[in-house]
């Protein structure tokens, strides 16, 4: 099954324009670091892409802003959202369909018909559910309708994004449409979550060819996101953590210690109850493009208690106080990733990753500034 989207055409993965076999490799390397799977592994995954062996894909957008449509495809590193086109057939996506109007519902009836049972069904958007779901509907159906219907034939179900796990913004007070998460809608069937805002590309796609090169979904945890990626809190592995435990804070933006690079937990970071691996993933392969590398605290974004709900300046409890046995040095750049600059000893799979993001960096990526040049990151 092959439909016409933008930008894309069809072509196998190593000959794509502006993607040669090691870019291949190497992107397929990270989406495997990233989910902390050995070389072994990681070869049987690229053997599979290599065959042909993509999922088929099914991307439903209900409330949101496209933004995690956006993470994937408008990433720096030359050629990746190409690349993301070749490893998975994305069959129906409505933001990159060429069709529109019965045209664009017959794509996505032709889709779920010929990998009934097979494809991977992917949720951006949050779901009304007030007044019989009215405030979003599609082709004269409710979002409630077509994720139940398309969900029944799926062998797996992902949630991209905050809005997609539990409402996100959507579903901020006063919530005025009775927005929710794929999985309040689908109960009693098992949905991947990757909550954040956006959700990381590498995230969704370490998901996505994990379940097509070995036949399985990732370890969950009690929300349904990967443990992969959300098993630790911010605070565990943040580059600033080494001024919380010595008590160097940031009291304001601008302050002598938040020109520093000092914590910013008193303005208000919810980094100490935040499970996500933003701090050795960077977004669109850029060095320190994540909150606490640009100086803002982080907001939580992961967390359905905390985002959109908690004030952004308030300050949150300490989920788990205890000290890391390493620090990340509290001069380096915020960007500089590596077990040590993790910050946290003996987590193998933040060490996989963060070899991973190195290996693309000192191939591709312009080069982090040295230690102790001003563009640090240390805002
Ligand atoms: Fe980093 Fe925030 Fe924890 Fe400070 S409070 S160490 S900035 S995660």
């Amino acid at each position: 099954m092959s439909v016409a989207l933008w930008g894309s055409t069809p072509g196998a993965a190593s000959t794509r324009e502006g993607i040669d076999r090691r870019g291949f490799v190497q992107i397929i390397t990270m989406a495997a670091a990233a989910i902390g799977l050995g070389e072994s592994a990681t070869a049987s995954m690229i053997e599979a892409v290599a065959k042909g062996a993509k999922p088929s894909v099914i991307w439903l957008h209900f409330q949101e802003c496209t933004g995690c449509t956006e993470s994937l495809l408008r990433t720096s590193h030359p050629g990746l959202a190409e690349l993301i086109l070749d490893l998975v057939s994305l069959d129906y996506h409505e933001t990159l369909l060429a069709a529109a109007g019965h045209q664009a519902e017959k794509c996505l009836k032709d889709a779920m018909a010929q990998n009934a049972g097979k494809y991977i069904l992917v949720v951006e958007g949050a779901i009304p559910e007030k007044d019989g779901g009215i405030y979003c509907m599609i082709g004269g159906r409710t979002a409630i309708d077509i994720l139940n219907d398309v969900a029944a034939k799926a062998a797996a179900v992902i949630a991209i994004g905050s809005c997609a796990s539990w409402g996100g913004i959507p579903s901020a007070a006063p919530n005025p449409t009775g927005a929710t998460g794929a999985p309040m809608i689908l109960k009693g069937k098992t949905v991947v979550t990757l909550p954040g805002c956006p959700a990381n590309p590498y995230i969704f796609l370490g998901t996505a060819l994990q379940f097509v090169a070995l036949g399985k979904l990732p370890e969950l945890d009690e929300l349904g996101r990967p443990k992969f990626a959300y098993g630790r809190t911010i605070h565990e592995h943040c580059p600033r953590r080494a001024h919380f435990d010595a008590g160097r804070f940031a009291h304001q933006f601008g302050d002598d210690g938040h020109r520093q690079g000092y914590c910013l937990y008193k303005l208000g970071c919810k980094g100490p109850a935040t499970h996500a691996n933003c701090s050795t993933l960077h977004f669109g392969e850029m060095t320190d493009a994540w909150p606490i590398g640009l100086g803002h605290p982080c907001f939580g974004c992961t967390e359905q208690k905390l985002a959109f709900k908690v004030p952004l300046h308030e300050t949150v409890d300490i989920e788990r106080p205890t000290p890391p046995d390493t620090y990340p040095a509290v001069d380096a750049p915020q960007g500089r990733i590596g077990a040590v600059a993790a910050g946290v000893a003996g987590l193998a799979a933040g060490a996989a990753l963060g070899a991973g993001y190195r290996f693309a960096k000192s191939h591709d990526a312009p080069k982090p500034p040295a230690a102790g040049d001003s563009g640090g990151g240390q805002s």
